[in-house]
């Protein structure tokens, strides 16, 4: 479903990804993990066009990923992003913020948006919350909303940038269990986290991403549990 091949980026003349080799098949759920700076959110926003990158290819269904293409903008409704900080619309409540893009980028219908909207809502735990603004819901609960959002374009896959770093640890778990729920149906996810308890449950690889370089991929378990290369030892005694 996604791909990398010999991906290499720089920012000037700082190179920030030194060629990455991946792939995310369909219906699988791959967590990249790494330190602060390693590259991760700029390889997950390669992906949806939001970055360019200088060599190689990143393929989405076979078809290149150009952010300089009129494509680009087909692709980015086809691969949402849930970011840290949910970036929902402060001034529109809750259903929405779900409804908006299926309005105003795939220009369906907003009858049936709305009913989709509120079903999505309800699948995330805020059947009760759609006229909610933002402000009046904790972190969990807009995190949710923006997962909710992500679900409304019907994406062929979901990129998360870290979707927990931002919550209070009573939120965490709450959150995770959405994406939980959306591994089981299938959807496929690339996940930027540092929930190791959760990649360990959930993923089908890890990537272990360390200055611009992926050091280990595998397995789930192989990677968490025995990694062979020092640099992913030292990364996971520090955040287990
Ligand atoms: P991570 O998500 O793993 O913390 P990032 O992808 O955000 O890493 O950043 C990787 C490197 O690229 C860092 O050295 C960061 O400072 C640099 N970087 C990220 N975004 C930009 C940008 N827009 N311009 C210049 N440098 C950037
Ligand atoms: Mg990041």
């Amino acid at each position: 479903m996604i791909r990398f091949e010999a991906v290499h980026k720089s920012y000037g003349r700082h190179e920030v990804l030194k060629g990455i080799d991946a792939e995310v098949g369909r219906g699988q759920v791959v967590c990249l993990i790494g330190p602060s700076g390693s590259g991760k959110s700029t390889l997950l926003r390669c992906v949806n066009g939001l970055e360019t990158y200088q060599a190689g290819r990143i393929t989405v269904d076979g078809v290149p990923v150009d952010a300089a293409a009129p494509t680009i903008h087909g692709l980015r409704t086809r691969v949402s992003m849930v970011f840290q900080r949910f970036n929902l619309f402060p001034h529109r409540s809750a259903i929405e913020n779900v409804m908006e893009g299926p309005i105003h980028v795939l220009r369906e219908k907003p009858a049936e948006v709305r009913a989709r909207a509120e079903a999505l809502l309800a699948q995330v735990g805020l059947a009760d919350k759609i006229d909610a603004a933002p402000a009046a819901l904790s972190g969990g609960q807009q995190q949710r909303v923006a997962i909710a959002r992500a679900l409304a374009m019907r994406p062929d896959a979901i990129l998360f940038d870290e979707p927990t770093s931002a919550l209070d640890p009573e939120m965490v778990g709450e959150v995770l269990q959405v994406m939980r729920t959306l591994a089981d149906q299938h959807m496929t996810m690339l996940v930027v986290t540092h929930e190791i308890q959760f990649a360990r449950e959930v993923a089908d690889a890890v990537l272990f991403l360390d200055g611009g370089r992926i050091v280990e991929q595998g397995p789930a378990d192989a990677v968490l549990r025995n990694p062979t290369h020092e640099r992913t030892q030292d990364f996971l005694r520090r955040v287990t």
